[in-house]
Parts: C-alpha cells; sequence; structure tokens
C-alpha cells in the first residue's frame, strides 16, 4: 500500500489528535468579523489515500469556510485550461517573504503577483478562469472545487457577507494590479467571484479527498472522476511547496517536508504526491496564519506515515 496498514493509520491519526487536542495557544483572525465567532476548541483532522480510503477523527461534520486553500484549486483549474505558460505569465511562483495581503510585495513587483498562493496572485489566477461572465467564472471555479471535493459544495452566506463588507484591502489590490494591466477586467467583479470562493464551505473530509485528488495524479480517488491532468498536480504541488504555508514555507517544508496549504478560517491540506492527503481544522492561528494545532498534527503524521519528500526512508 502507499499508506502503512489501515489499523496502523486508524491508530496513528487518533495519537495526532490526542497528542494536540489541549494545545490552545494561537488566535483567531478578526479582520474577517464572521470568523472570529467561530468555536475555538473545534480540532478534525482527516487522512485521504490515493487508493480512496479516508480516516478521521474530531469535529469532522464540521464544516468551515475553505479560504485560502482555494487558491490552490483555482490555480489547478486556470493551469488546467490555459496551460502553465500563460498563467506564469501572469503570476510568478516564488516566495514574496511577506504576509499574504502584503501591498508591498505588489509594489516591489512591479504589479507582477510572485505566486498564485497571496492574494494579489490569486487575485490574477482568479481572473484567468474561463467564463463569459463573472457568474460563468464563479459557476466554473464552484464546480471544479466540488469535483474535486467529489460533492456538491454551497457558499456560507453569512461569512461571505462579512468579508464582502470588510474586504477594501482586496479591493485595492485587485485595483493596483488594473493599475499595471495585470488585471483586464472589473476589478472589483474578480474580488468578489474570489471572495465567494474563499467562501466555499468544506469539512475535513473535503479537504483530504481535494489533497488525495492532487496526490493521484488529478483523478478523485472516492468518485473516479478526472479533475485535472497529472501536470498540473505537479505544478501546483511546486507552487504549493514553495508558498502554500504563507512566508513560513521555507520552516514548513524543513520541519513537515509535505506540499500544503493553509487557510485563515483554521484548515490545513498537505499532499504527498502519490501517496495521499491529510487535512486539518483548528481555528486557532499563529502568527504567520497557520493552524497551530493542524501543523503539529500534520508534523506527526508526516513523520509516523511517512508522506515527507525529501525522506528517502
Ligand atoms: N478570503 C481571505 C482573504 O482574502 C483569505 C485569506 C487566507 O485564508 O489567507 O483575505
Amino acid at each position: 500500500g502507499v499508506l502503512p496498514d489501515w489499523d496502523d493509520v486508524e491508530r496513528l491519526v487518533a495519537q495526532a489528535f490526542d497528542r494536540y487536542r489541549d494545545r490552545d495557544d494561537g488566535a483567531q483572525a478578526d479582520y474577517i468579523p464572521a470568523l472570529a465567532e467561530v468555536d475555538p476548541n473545534l480540532f478534525a483532522i482527516a487522512a485521504a489515500d490515493v487508493n480512496g480510503g479516508v480516516h478521521k477523527i474530531g469535529s469532522v461534520d464540521v464544516s468551515f469556510t475553505i479560504q485560502s486553500i482555494s487558491k490552490a484549486f483555482v490555480y489547478a483549474l486556470a493551469c488546467d485550461r490555459l496551460g502553465r505558460d500563460a498563467v506564469r505569465d501572469r503570476v510568478g511562483v516564488d516566495n514574496t517573504g511577506l504576509p499574504f495581503d502584503s501591498v508591498m510585495a505588489i509594489e516591489l513587483q512591479k504589479g507582477h503577483p510572485r505566486n498564485p498562493m497571496v492574494n494579489a496572485g490569486a487575485l490574477t489566477t482568479t481572473s484567468l478562469v474561463p467564463g463569459e461572465t463573472f457568474g460563468e467564472q464563479w459557476q466554473l471555479i464552484r464546480e471544479t472545487l466540488s469535483a474535486f471535493a467529489g460533492r456538491e459544495l454551497q457558499v456560507d452566506e453569512q461569512v461571505y457577507r462579512s468579508e464582502a463588507l470588510t474586504n477594501q484591502r482586496n479591493r485595492a489590490i485587485a485595483q493596483l494590479l488594473e493599475s499595471y494591466g495585470r488585471i483586464d477586467v472589473d476589478p472589483l467583479e474578480v474580488v468578489d467571484v474570489y471572495t465567494r470562493q474563499c467562501s466555499l464551505l468544506v469539512d475535513v473530509t473535503d479537504l483530504a479527498v481535494m489533497g488525495a485528488t492532487l496526490a493521484d495524479g488529478g483523478v478523485n480517488p472516492v468518485t473516479g472522476a478526472t479533475v485535472v491532468s497529472p501536470d498540473v498536480c505537479r505544478d501546483t504541488l511546486a507552487a504549493l511547496a514553495a508558498s502554500g504555508m504563507y512566508e513560513r514555507s521555507g520552516e514548513w517544508l524543513f520541519e513537515v517536508g509535505i506540499p500544503a496549504k493553509s487557510g485563515v478560517s483554521g484548515g490545513i491540506v498537505a499532499i504527498t504526491p502519490g501517496k495521499g492527503a491529510i487535512a486539518t481544522f483548528a481555528p486557532p492561528l499563529d502568527e504567520a496564519g497557520n493552524s497551530v494545532r493542524g501543523q503539529l498534527a500534520i508534523g506527526y503524521l508526516s513523520r509516523t506515515l511517512g508522506l515527507n519528500v525529501f525522506a528517502s526512508a
């Protein structure tokens, strides 16, 4: 098998949960008011392998908004439809070393977003998704993220409205990109599609299956549906390795060794190609914006399940 035996994985997932369930450091993001109201004690882990097996524990029935984790899957969608080079002309693949919502990062690069996992790059990526109208773009994004998850995903209208009322900074970023000629459609409509994509509700199993689809060359291991090509998965994981864990991505690779994406609502998905994915949900975040309990649990499972992509044994 690609992971250890079924019972061993069950036991290790339960151990990861027990080891870290009482960690209460970190803080929830409050720049999106609705996110600050979520119960900080929620904690869930799911592991999905490329054969369609899923192991899970904790608050697995709780849904949360996908937030920045959507950036990885919308990037995969854009690369699949447009080709890697067309996307790369607009969005680079290096870490900015700066926070995800940095305006300075855009200025330093003369308007060229450095990577698809910061807001400037993600807004640009969303603007590139095919569609005659913003409604069609949004529909394709929702359908594709649903195909990654293997079920139809819905928007959390309350979180969407909360962010739409408070996302002046993303609107500024999109208009700055327009001024540099990087976004050539209405930037405020792009922000709206992006805000909806961030407000899609997932549970930890959805995230694990979405990740396992990237681990499995673009085939959803539960539904059998082909979502994107193997080349797109390879390229997306490379971009995640460089910048999926905000400006702590290098540290994360060094400690845990798995391409991963985190989001401000407290989710993380970590993907080992050819093997599977681990997803976690725990709202309190460290200073960079990565879930504290999630990082610890995935670190433990990376070591015990042999998921570190740099480890030879
Ligand atoms: N919707 C959030 C924003 O654009 C996502 C941020 C994140 O998860 O890092 O600010």
